[in-house]
């Protein structure tokens, strides 16, 4: 098995995928590794899933808006049959990806990838050399410091769920919250946000942000402004989220 290359990548995401295709059209023998199943984040829990159910989201407002105006009756959401739906487009992506790689002339290497030394990675019982070594190799979710962490669902299991709950609470307003957020309430959960400060999506044009919030709101989604989630706790059918509340 070779194990000498110009370029060993850690990741197989958009990033990865990009400089690692580059450097193999340039003739450069190229390894690539990933920890996960092949293909990364977006096309596997991030982007195109979420466009799967933001797609159904989208059909449900659009026909809650022309209600009264020509379309007279409501729809809804089968969740677990868009959960099928969206697997038909996440399931075939680290095959496929494997193949694109292959195909190429890309060496791929599945488990955890370590140094041991500035030009070796260690993964598995393999240790491979680079002269270069690209690390692509993404981003986690950060640890808040909320007691009872452990009983959170992360933006992946949401994307998972085989069934929807009828409350659905997301701590911190940011884009991927939002997104969620109105997927939710139009498959018909109740939903809250909760934003520790007085603007949720601070990164984002600040007057769209208000009509945001304005239209969320106005689609039943609860948004708890300046509120800090302090705990959560398990109970038997529910989870109780302890807050405080800011000026
Ligand atoms: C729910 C959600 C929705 C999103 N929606 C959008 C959107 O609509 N538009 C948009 O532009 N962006 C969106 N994003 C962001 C986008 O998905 C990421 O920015 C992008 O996928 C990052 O690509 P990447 O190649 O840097 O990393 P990733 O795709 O995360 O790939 C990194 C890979 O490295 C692997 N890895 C990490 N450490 C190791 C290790 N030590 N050994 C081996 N492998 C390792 C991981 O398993 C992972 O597969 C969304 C993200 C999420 C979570």
């Amino acid at each position: 098995m070779k194990t000498n290359f110009d370029l060993v990548v850690v990741g197989t995401g958009s990033a990865a995928s990009t400089a690692a295709m580059e450097c193999r059209e340039a003739g450069w023998e190229v390894a690539m590794i990933d920890s996960r199943p092949f293909g990364g984040t977006c096309p596997l829990r991030g982007c195109d899933p979420k466009k799967v159910l933001v797609g159904a989201a989208e059909m449900i407002d659009g026909v809650e808006r022309m209600r009264g105006k020509g379309v007279a009756h409501g729809a809804t959401i089968d969740w677990s049959e868009l959960m099928a739906f969206k697997r038909t487009f996440t399931e075939p992506v680290p095959d496929g990806t494997a193949k694109k790689l292959h195909e190429a002339g890309i060496h791929t290497f599945h488990g955890q990838a370590s140094f041991v030394d500035e030009e070796t990675i260690q993964v598995g019982d393999n240790q491979l050399t680079g002269k270069h070594i690209l690390i692509a190799s993404g981003a986690k979710p950060v640890e808040l410091p909320i007691e009872g962490i452990k009983h959170l669902t992360y933006s992946d299991e949401f994307l998972e769920l085989d069934e929807l709950p009828s409350k659905v609470v997301f701590v911190a307003g940011g884009y991927i919250s939002f997104e969620f957020a109105h997927i939710a309430a139009r498959a018909g959960a109740e939903v809250h946000i909760i934003q520790r400060g007085e603007r949720p999506l601070k990164n984002f044009e600040p007057e769209l942000v208000d009509l945001l919030v304005k239209s969320s709101e106005e689609n039943g989604i609860q948004i708890h402004l300046n509120t800090e989630v302090k705990s959560i706790e398990k109970t038997e059918s529910s989870f109780t989220v302890e807050g405080t509340q800011g000026e």
